[in-house]
């Protein structure tokens, strides 16, 4: 087991070392972090929904009526009127014919590339895509070429150049997670339909958040129609747990008889099932929660600018505040946090070195005095570490 510590301790050396840190409260726009109230800048709980009144009396009604667990895999006796019951809500939501609900967004994008994608085909997938779409692809065995972060004209070349596989895929997150920017869909859309692909949109961080009525950036660009393998969560703006897949019934029925993270997996608990309808209810009566939460970045945004932060991209909620270097990432949160801010540095492997970055996250929950004082902490903490 040498090769343990040996590796562990490559990683402090690094500056790579990662910790966990304790919530001690619920996921709130204030929480408590390791004993320490903190403005909490960096959940991806972005409506505040897991807060939320309706949300929370969904959750224990369904415990009383439905039980805790669900006691097996949907395809065996695990699958309750509560979960068809969100699928047809998703379907509506989307706007797509069918939906799919996983365990976890992660098994949804693994489950439906693997059921999708075999030897002989072909993916294009984006570089800076989450680790559950590279997973899904490496286990997949089709070839995959990983084209630059969203440069359009050289994914066309690669098009081009890789005609004769049985199947073609162009896979993308749709806003991507640790760079807030959101995929050129259009663009994308265009090239599969003229390369005769199939594109796939992994929309976790876009659920609930982008789009006319939070329902991603599929609907942000106008493009519901034309995108015919849109994946979700529902464990950060829906506030529950679980993944969806949503498109055609051919293709949802398809995934129930061969996505293997669906099949093999006991079905959701029926609270959280009621806790995703109850969300999906907010997130139509209340669109206001939705406007609260872009506000919120856009102050947040302009104050950190103002103060001489550099942010990489200003297209979502996700706000990512470059610091360049892994260890200065790692002081300046660290400072954030004694001050009572958390948001965490992110490093090499999650993003390129050089890059490291404090990944500030809103929530449409946070008030005006939230966003100053944490802009306050941001301006000492920058000083203090040298960072600005
Ligand atoms: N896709 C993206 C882009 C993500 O950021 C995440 C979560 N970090 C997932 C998928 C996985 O979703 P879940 O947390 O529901 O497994």
């Amino acid at each position: 087991m040498e090769f343990i510590k040996e590796e562990l301790s490559n990683l402090k050396q690094k500056n790579l070392y990662r910790q966990l840190k304790t919530m001690n409260a619920a996921q709130s726009s204030r929480t408590m972090v390791n004993d320490k109230e903190c403005i909490l800048l960096s959940s991806n709980n972005y409506l505040g929904l897991t807060e939320h009144p309706e949300l929370k009396a969904a959750a224990k009604e369904a415990v009383d009526l439905w039980g805790t667990g669900s006691g097996g895999s949907r395809l065996i006796t695990g699958n309750m009127r509560l979960h068809e019951e969100l699928e047809e809500t998703i379907a509506r939501f989307k706007g797509t014919e069918a939906a799919i609900v996983f365990n976890t967004g992660y098994m949804a994008n693994m489950g439906a590339i693997t059921a999708l994608v075999g030897r002989g085909d072909i993916i294009f997938s984006d570089e800076l895509n989450h680790a559950s779409i590279i997973d899904g692809c490496r286990l997949s065995q089709a070839k995959t070429i990983i084209y630059p972060h969203k440069d359009t004209g050289v994914l066309e070349k690669l098009l081009q150049q890789n005609r004769s596989y049985r199947r073609i895929y162009i896979i993308t997150d749709g806003v991507f997670s640790m760079d807030g920017d959101l995929a050129p869909l259009p663009r994308l859309v265009e090239l599969a339909e003229k390369y005769n692909a199939w594109l796939m949109v992994d929309d976790a961080h876009a659920t609930g958040v982008m789009g006319h009525r939070g329902s991603g950036t599929a609907e942000h660009f106008g493009l519901e129609s034309r995108i015919p393998i849109q994946i979700g969560t529902l464990s950060k703006a829906i506030g529950s747990a679980g993944g969806f897949v949503a498109g055609s019934y051919d293709l949802i029925d398809y995934l129930r008889n061969k996505a293997r993270s669906f099949i093999y997996s006991t079905a959701l608990p029926p609270s959280e099932i009621a806790v995703a309808l109850a969300a999906f209810r907010v997130l139509r009566t209340n669109p206001q929660i939705r406007e609260s939460l872009h506000l919120n970045a856009h102050y947040l945004r302009s104050g950190l600018k103002k103060i001489g932060f550099t942010i990489l991209t200003e297209e979502s909620p996700v706000i990512p505040v470059l610091i360049g270097d892994a260890s200065k990432a790692v002081q300046m949160a660290q400072q954030l946090l004694s001050l009572g801010v958390f948001a965490p540095g992110i490093r090499p492997p999650t993003v390129p070195p050089g890059m490291s970055r404090l990944r500030v996250a809103v929530m449409a929950t946070h008030t005006r005095d939230d966003l100053d004082k944490a802009l306050a902490a941001f301006s000492q903490a920058g000083k203090e570490t040298g960072v600005m």
